[in-house]
């Protein structure tokens, strides 16, 4: 495993990180996610990426990942960064959505106790809410920060304008921000416009989720939605309608990803780390072969002028 530093923090993460959005609820395998994270462990993979409401249940992933801990993990903490968020729908009532310093300070308090840790490597405000003052949420994660339960503060998904006054309030307070974790994928370019520079200006590191754009950006919806599919599944992120239109460019990407001997989900892995702004890639994953497919994609990251041009054409 190759490691980059994230931003102008201290803190090296692997480039891919596992995250467990889908497939590690209440509803999917035990075995099968113990499998994935061991796998992924022993492959370098030191990053982990959790969210308070990832099931479902909400909060059951978080469950799940501390009793894989708990079995297999004894010794290990040191040695994994592991992170968790809060800031979307997680419990029902007044306060369990939105960045309101009630709500974020709660919610890690409650992972903490799922997962069986007494600090996260990064604790994320999961989106910037329009309800909270932006200094109410920072002062949230400065208390978060300040109380040992996190390492390292990250955001996710935050407009400019709204990191802006993150960003100042916790320089203030000596707490750097060293990480913003953004949706991009081949499929996925609006990062390319702003968000991209705007982080590496501002010290911080990117970390890339939906990297495949939840599977499409792989063969797998060439000839239809399979039944063990993001896309079949009813409680999946990903809907129906939003594989057909996306087809054209995957078939069209899958002749570039030949020639270079890769498959489609390695190509846009290795699309994203020939980037030298992204910091580490966040792939899913719901089978540990999906996670041995995605590393070898590290093996080759380097692209040609021509390959380049052709994928702009493809996707943008
Ligand atoms: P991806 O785009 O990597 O999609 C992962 C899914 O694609 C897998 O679950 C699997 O779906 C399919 N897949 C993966 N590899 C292969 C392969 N080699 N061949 C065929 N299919 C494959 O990422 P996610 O959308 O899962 O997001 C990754 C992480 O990013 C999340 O777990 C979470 O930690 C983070 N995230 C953060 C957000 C935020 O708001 N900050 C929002 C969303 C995600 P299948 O079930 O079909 O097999």
């Amino acid at each position: 495993m190759r490691f980059r530093r994230s931003g102008n923090s201290g803190l090296v993460l692997p480039e891919l990180s596992l995250g467990l959005w889908h497939n590690f609820g209440d509803t999917d395998s035990f075995a099968t996610a113990r499998d994935m994270i061991r796998y992924a462990f022993d492959s370098g993979i030191t990053h982990f990426d959790l969210a308070n409401n990832y099931g479902p249940l909400p909060g059951s992933a978080e469950e799940t990942f501390g009793r894989i801990l708990k079995k297999d993990f004894e010794g290990l903490r040191h040695e994994m960064v592991i992170s968790t968020k809060a800031g979307h729908e997680m419990w029902p009532g007044p306060y369990g959505d939105g960045s309101s310093r009630k709500y974020l300070i709660e919610s890690c308090n409650e992972s903490l106790k799922r997962m069986g840790l007494e600090y996260v490597d990064i604790f994320y405000t999961h989106r910037y809410d329009p309800n909270t003052p932006l200094e109410e949420t920072a002062s949230a994660l400065e208390t978060i920060y300040k109380q040992g339960k996190a390492i390292y503060i990250g955001i996710s998904k935050y407009p400019p304008f709204a990191a802006d006054v993150i960003l100042s309030y916790l320089k203030e307070a000596r707490i750097p921000v060293i990480i913003h974790q953004l949706k991009y994928s081949m499929l996925v370019r609006e990062p390319e416009k702003e968000i991209l520079g705007y982080n590496k200006e501002h010290g911080m590191g990117t970390i890339t989720f939906s990297p495949l754009a939840q599977g499409l950006l792989t063969d797998k919806y060439v000839d239809g939605i399979p039944a063990d599919s993001r896309a079949a599944k009813s409680h999946g992120f990903l809907k129906k309608e939003e594989v057909a239109p996306e087809m054209s460019k995957v078939i069209a990407l899958k002749e570039i990803a030949l020639k270079r001997g890769q498959t489609i989900a390695q190509m846009a892995i290795s699309w994203q780390l020939y980037n030298d702004r992204v910091t580490s890639v966040l792939i899913g994953a719901s089978r540990v072969q999906q996670i041995a497919e995605n590393l070898k994609a590290l093996d080759n990251i380097a692209f040609s002028g021509e390959e380049i041009e052709l994928i702009d054409r493809i996707t943008l």
